[in-house]
C-alpha cells in the first residue's frame, strides 16, 4: 500500500511538477556541411532541446542533452564524424545559479521593490508594475492589452512625462520583453529601461523618457513566463494545448504551446519555423493564431493612429545581436525593408557605443544574414505591416556559455551597456530627421529613403 502510494507520489510529483533538469548537458556541435545539417535537424523529432533555433553549416548548434539520452547522442555524433564539445556540464547547477541574488550586485540601483540583482517572476512584476503608479502619479498608468489564453494579464505602463501638453500628433515608442518565456534576461532588461527613463538624472536619459509616450510591457507572454517558474524553466512558447499531438515518451508536454515569435501574419511560416506541434518553433496552426499576438498587433495598430509612432523594440536572448528586420532576407534583398539603410546605420552607432561600456561586442544584420531566416516574428510583422519607421530586434548577453541562465551578476552590466546604446541609436534616428516625420513631408523622405539605399547598396554589398 506505501508502495503504492509512493508510486502514485512520484508519478504526480513528474507530470505536474517543476521538470528537473539534474546532469541535462548542452553540446556545442559543428555542422560542415548540409548533410551534417539535416542530420542534426533529424535529431530534432528525438526530443533533443535544441538552444539554437536554426541550424546553419559553420555555426556551432547548441544542444541539450538529458542523461538518459546522453550515450546515445555521443555514439551517435561518433559515428556520424560529428565534433560535439560539453559547453554546460550540468543545466540545472546553472539553474540554481540563477536563482540566487547577484553578490556583488550594485544594491543602489533600485526602484520601489525591485534591485536589478535577480530575476522576477510574473507575479512580482506586475505588483511592481502597479506599485510604479502611485510611486510617479501623472506620469505612469498601467494598461492592459489583453488576456493570456490562460487568462492572465498582457499588462504593461504608460510613461509620459507631458501628459496632454504634446499636441496633435505625439511621438510614440513600444518596448516588448519576454514574448520567450525562458529568455529572463528580456524582462530584467525591460524593466530597467523603465527605472531609467522613471530616475534617471542623464540629460540624454531624460530626453529620450520625455520625447516619447512610452508603451512598455515587460512579458507579452505571461503564461510562459509563469510556466518557467512552476513547470519548466527552458520553455519558450505560450502553453496553448489546442493543437497538441502525442511528441515523444519521455516528454509530453512539448506540443502544449506555440511559438509566438512565428506566429504574426507576416510572410508567416515560410522559413524558420515549423508546422510540428511538438517543435520549440511552432508557429501555429494560421496566422496570428494565438490571443498573445492577436493583442501586440491590435495595440500596434491603434497605436500608430495615436501620433508619430516611430519606434518599437522587442528583446530576447541570447546572441548579442542588433536585427534589423526583415528576417528572411539578405543580401540586396535587404533593401526591401524601406529605410533598412538608415535602420542598419543607427544600429551601427548603437553597437559602437553599446562596446565602449563592457567591451561587449554585437553584431548587426538581418537575421538571415547573421543569424538564421526566420519568418512570423512580432518585430518584422511591425515593420512590414503596421509600417513603423525604427524597429530592432535585440539578442542580448551572451553568447552561449550560460545561454538563457544568465548569472544574476551579468543583469546590471547588459542593462547598463543596452541603455547606452538606445541613447545613441535615439541620437543617431533624430540626427536623421525622424523626429519631424510625417504628414505633409512624407513623399519628401520616401525620395530620400530610397536614395540612401541605393548609396548603401553600392557602399556594402
Ligand atoms: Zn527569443
Amino acid at each position: 500500500m506505501i508502495l503504492k502510494i509512493l508510486i502514485i507520489a512520484v508519478l504526480v510529483t513528474t507530470s505536474y511538477g517543476i521538470k528537473s533538469y539534474e546532469n541535462y548537458k548542452v553540446y556545442n556541435v559543428y555542422p560542415r556541411s548540409e548533410v551534417d545539417v539535416e542530420r542534426l535537424n533529424g535529431l530534432k523529432n528525438k526530443e533533443y532541446d535544441f538552444w539554437t533555433d536554426v541550424v546553419t553549416v559553420g555555426n556551432p548548434a547548441r544542444i541539450m542533452v538529458s542523461p538518459a539520452q546522453d550515450a546515445s547522442f555521443v555514439s551517435y555524433m561518433r559515428s556520424v564524424g560529428l565534433a560535439a564539445n560539453v559547453s554546460i556540464p550540468n543545466v540545472k547547477k546553472l539553474m540554481d545559479a540563477q536563482m540566487q541574488p547577484a553578490s556583488n550586485a550594485d544594491r543602489s540601483a533600485r526602484l520601489g521593490s525591485f534591485s536589478w540583482d535577480r530575476y522576477y517572476n510574473l507575479q512580482q512584476i506586475h505588483a511592481w508594475l502597479d506599485e510604479l503608479v502611485t510611486l510617479y502619479p501623472g506620469v505612469v498608468s498601467t494598461q492592459v492589452i489583453g488576456r493570456s489564453l490562460e487568462g492572465r494579464e498582457i499588462k504593461g505602463v504608460i510613461i509620459d512625462f507631458r501628459e496632454g501638453q504634446r499636441g496633435e500628433n505625439p511621438r510614440i515608442a513600444m518596448i516588448e520583453g519576454g514574448i520567450h518565456s525562458r529568455e529572463w534576461i528580456s524582462p530584467a532588461t525591460v524593466t530597467w529601461i523603465i527605472k531609467e527613463f522613471l530616475t534617471s538624472n542623464d540629460p540624454e536619459v531624460r530626453a529620450l523618457a520625455e520625447n516619447f509616450i512610452w508603451h512598455i510591457f515587460p512579458v507579452v507572454n505571461p503564461d510562459g513566463y509563469s510556466y518557467t517558474f512552476a513547470g519548466d524553466r527552458m520553455w519558450r512558447k505560450n502553453r496553448n494545448p489546442a493543437n497538441r499531438v502525442e511528441c515523444t515518451e519521455d516528454d509530453n508536454d512539448l506540443g502544449n504551446g506555440i511559438d509566438l515569435n512565428r506566429n504574426f501574419d507576416y510572410v508567416w511560416m515560410t522559413v524558420g519555423a515549423s508546422s510540428n506541434p511538438c517543435s520549440r518553433t511552432y508557429a501555429g496552426p494560421s496566422p496570428s493564431s494565438e490571443l498573445e499576438a492577436q493583442a501586440i498587433m491590435q495595440h500596434v495598430l491603434s497605436l500608430k493612429q495615436k501620433g508619430n509612432f516611430l519606434y518599437y523594440f522587442a528583446f530576447h536572448s541570447y546572441s548579442q545581436m542588433i536585427l534589423v528586420p526583415y528576417s528572411h532576407v539578405k543580401g540586396y534583398e535587404v533593401l526591401q525593408a524601406s529605410n533598412y539603410a538608415d535602420m542598419y546605420e543607427i544600429a551601427i552607432y548603437g553597437a559602437e557605443k553599446l562596446k565602449q561600456r563592457h567591451g561587449t561586442a554585437y553584431k548587426v544584420g538581418t537575421s538571415a544574414e547573421i543569424l538564421y531566416p526566420v519568418s512570423g516574428a512580432s518585430f518584422d510583422w511591425v515593420k512590414g505591416v503596421a509600417d513603423i519607421p525604427i524597429v530592432y530586434l535585440f539578442e542580448l548577453r551572451d553568447v552561449g556559455e550560460y545561454g538563457f541562465m544568465l548569472p544574476p551578476e551579468e543583469i546590471i552590466p547588459n542593462n547598463e551597456e543596452i541603455m547606452d546604446c538606445l541613447l545613441e541609436m535615439d541620437k543617431a534616428t533624430r540626427f536623421l530627421n525622424y523626429y519631424e516625420r510625417s504628414g505633409t513631408n512624407a513623399v519628401y523622405i520616401s525620395v530620400m529613403t530610397l536614395f540612401t539605399n541605393l548609396v548603401f547598396l553600392v557602399l556594402f554589398k
